[in-house]
């Protein structure tokens, strides 16, 4: 990471180096997205009707400095495995859970021998058809990402990949081969970007972040507005850029580009999607619609069928 910095200021260093501007506290933010409101046990956040996020690494070698966890630090072994169990009983017992996101910290700090045991675990669970990791490593400690670990992954899929890029710079060669390991080991790629001040709150960063991803077999995911995290005011950005920047993608690039734009709302009430709006007019009869390039089309609703008898 250190070697890609350039200039102090720069996309990659300001994601990382922490500034005097992280201790303002503005009035109304919140630290946290009340995922302990939606734990039932330690380590899990079932906020979703089919699918729970389960904690099982407590520390990131990230630290991104947006980040809602960005203080935990220490050893990434530090939940031991018993701690876990009621996390485990938890899934067992609720059948409706059928997608699983292994989060963090991150995931795959844990050791190979840990990612065995917890995924092991979890395919032990018939109900679960899903698992899911999010995970920085392929960005930044891609050497974690070795023959070894792609083996053991490859065991138990289906099983997805959600990463984390921010910036084009940072699909470096090292990143690149680290994703193609991945995907080589069968494992879909998805990734998710927060739209960041002075970092990619520009369409052209943003287009080029997302085609750099698809080159490298990442399909991008989401795009989401910076949590109202403390001390990270100074990343926010509005939700009005990022409109402007979905409107930049889609259509001007391959629809495969074009990741969701999302709010996690604050208060636990999910991520919830942002259109442009493309939809000028809807009537029973029709629908005025705007294209990429602002020009207009009608297309004219099914006719009522006329009822005989
Ligand atoms: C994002 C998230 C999920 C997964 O949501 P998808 O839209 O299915 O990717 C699940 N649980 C929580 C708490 C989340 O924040």
């Amino acid at each position: 990471m250190v070697d890609l910095i350039k200039a102090p200021g720069d996309p990659i260093w300001l994601q990382y180096v922490p500034t005097v501007q992280e201790l303002e506290i503005h009035d109304g933010l919140v630290d946290s997205l009340a995922e302990d409101a939606n734990s039932p046990v330690p380590n899990i956040t079932h906020r979703y009707p089919d699918r729970a996020l389960f904690l099982v690494s407590p520390v990131c070698a990230s630290y991104c400095r947006f980040c809602t966890r960005r203080r935990k630090v220490g050893d990434p072994e530090k939940i031991p495995m018993a701690q876990l169990e009621s996390a485990f009983h938890y899934l067992e017992e609720h059948r409706e859970i059928r997608d699983v996101i292994m989060s963090g910290g991150d995931p795959l700090l844990l050791s190979d021998r840990r990612i065995d045991e917890i995924c092991k675990r979890l395919r032990a669970i018939p109900h679960l058809e899903v698992l899911r990791i999010g995970s920085r490593i392929p960005c930044h400690l891609p050497e974690r990402v070795t023959p070894e670990l792609c083996a053991i992954l490859k065991q138990y899929h289906p099983l997805y990949i959600n990463t984390h890029f921010n910036h084009p710079d940072e699909l470096t060669p090292p990143a690149v081969q680290a994703l193609a390991m991945l995907a080589d080991a069968g494992i879909p790629l998805g990734c998710q970007t927060v739209l960041l001040k002075g970092v990619n709150d520009d369409p052209e960063v943003m287009k080029r972040l997302m085609q750099r991803l698809l080159a490298a077999r990442v399909r991008p995911y989401y795009i989401y507005m910076c949590d109202q995290v403390a001390g990270a005011e100074h990343f926010r950005t509005t939700v009005q850029k990022g409109l402007e920047i979905i409107r930049a993608l889609r259509g001007w690039t391959s629809g495969l580009a074009v990741p969701h734009f999302v709010i996690d709302a604050p208060g636990g009430g999910g991520k919830i999607p942002l259109l442009p709006e493309y939809v000028v007019k809807l009537t029973d009869k029709e629908v005025v619609l705007r294209n990429y390039a602002g020009k207009e089309y009608h297309y004219t609703q099914p006719i009522e069928p006329i009822l005989v008898g």
